[in-house]
């Protein structure tokens, strides 16, 4: 078994489509970051660095999260270096799970919650999200539903891949409520927390009352830096959530790279006025990809943040989202994927398919061209 990433890649490559299928960057992240990483190579930065991460790393992920949203962590016992978000999600999940506790998402979810949920033992309940105008909101009603005596987890994941739906104020307080009513941990993937549009802003759930000690924070340099093969996230929570993860961590990749993490470092303190420009070119790659698709004939939901956008067929006599996408990369040269992957009731997202567009203005405007041939 592949992940919908692989095969959509695979096919882009096989009919050389533009992919815009899986989520990543074509382009590097700030130079002097790039440069901090060479450096650190010749330094002899090439050891096993220590299994908790670099403290250069710990120290600058802290700062950051206190600048930005008033956080305050122990860079020693409150944050984790891992290997990606990835490695954040799984060990929080297997560390803090037993078999047969209830893990929460909302859906669509991100495919390595399930994948991580379904490896602790734990059972999947899930949230939808349902369309609202031409964005999507959570269903509050099935919101309530899903906390019970067995729940243990709420996985949240704003702003979300794959609808790019940053979750309001409101829903985010209604989690939080029922959190603590049921004595749930949150583990919040915000990986996309400084890619917003339109003026938007990021509320890491931490930041409500009564929640920092019940949530650990995940993020990672490769959404923020352009940088998805260098595998640096990082995970902040209180001392004992942390050290429950770490437990699992040490145990799947032992330490995360070395040469990389002082230079993800030196790229949280100095290079926030990059992630602005570059989250400000997003938005627009985002208004021209969304122009191409109302143009072939899509409708489009609005996308407030992350590199997706999330497009329905149906108007073009398609309703098969999986179907069309196999067929997308021969017929017109472009990759997407079909987001009904990412649900466990497919039937209202069986149509949908995302769009990537974190890419070259000039290759936004090739995929437009092609799309537009639909
Ligand atoms: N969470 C979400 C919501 C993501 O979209 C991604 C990657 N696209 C990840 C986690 C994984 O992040 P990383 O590459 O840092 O492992
Ligand atoms: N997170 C990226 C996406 O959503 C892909 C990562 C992966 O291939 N697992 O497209």
């Amino acid at each position: 078994m592949t992940t919908i990433f692989a095969e959509m890649s695979a096919l882009a490559v096989e009919h050389g489509a533009i992919n815009l299928g899986q989520g990543f960057p074509d382009t590097d992240g700030p130079e002097s970051m790039l440069e901090a990483a060479r450096r650190a190579i010749t330094d002899g930065h090439n050891q096993y660095p220590p299994g908790i991460g670099v403290p250069e790393l710990r120290h600058a992920v802290a700062r950051h999260q206190r600048e930005q949203y008033g956080l305050d962590y122990d860079p020693d016992r409150e944050v984790l270096v891992t290997v990606g978000a990835t490695e954040a999600i799984a060990g929080a999940v297997v560390g803090l799970i037993e078999p047969g506790d209830e893990i929460i998402m909302i859906e669509p979810y991100y495919d390595a919650y399930a994948a991580t949920a379904a490896m602790a033992g734990g059972v999947r309940r899930v949230v939808p999200l349902i369309p609202d105008g031409d964005g999507f909101r959570l269903d509050r009603e099935r919101l309530a539903d899903a906390f019970g005596p067995k729940s243990a987890v709420f996985m949240l994941n704003t702003p979300h891949n794959p609808t790019g739906t940053v979750l309001s104020d409101d829903d985010l307080a209604e989690i939080a409520r029922l959190c603590i009513e049921f004595d749930v941990i949150v583990v919040a993937d915000e990986v996309y927390e400084h890619l917003l549009f339109d003026g938007r802003t990021h509320t890491p759930i931490a930041t409500l009352p009564g929640m920092k000690e019940r949530t650990l924070r995940i993020s990672s340099a490769a959404k923020t830096f352009n940088c998805t093969g260098w595998k640096v996230g990082w995970i902040s929570g209180p001392p004992e959530l942390i050290a429950a993860t770490k437990t699992a961590k040490q145990y799947m990749s032992y330490v995360g790279s070395g040469p990389f993490q002082p230079a993800v470092a030196h790229a949280l303190d100095n290079e926030l006025g990059w992630v602005r420009a570059s989250a400000a070119a997003l938005q627009n790659k985002r208004d021209m990809i969304t122009a191409a698709l109302l143009d072939a004939g899509f409708d489009v939901h609005r996308s407030e943040a992350t590199y997706f956008v999330c497009a329905d067929p149906r108007p073009l006599g398609v309703d098969d989202g999986i179907e069309f996408c196999r067929s997308l990369p021969e017929r017109i040269g472009v990759a997407a994927v079909p987001v009904s992957v990412f649900a466990d009731d497919r039937q209202p997202w069986h149509h949908l398919i995302r769009f990537a567009f974190a890419k070259r203005d000039d290759v936004i405007a090739d995929a437009a061209e092609r799309l537009r041939k639909l």
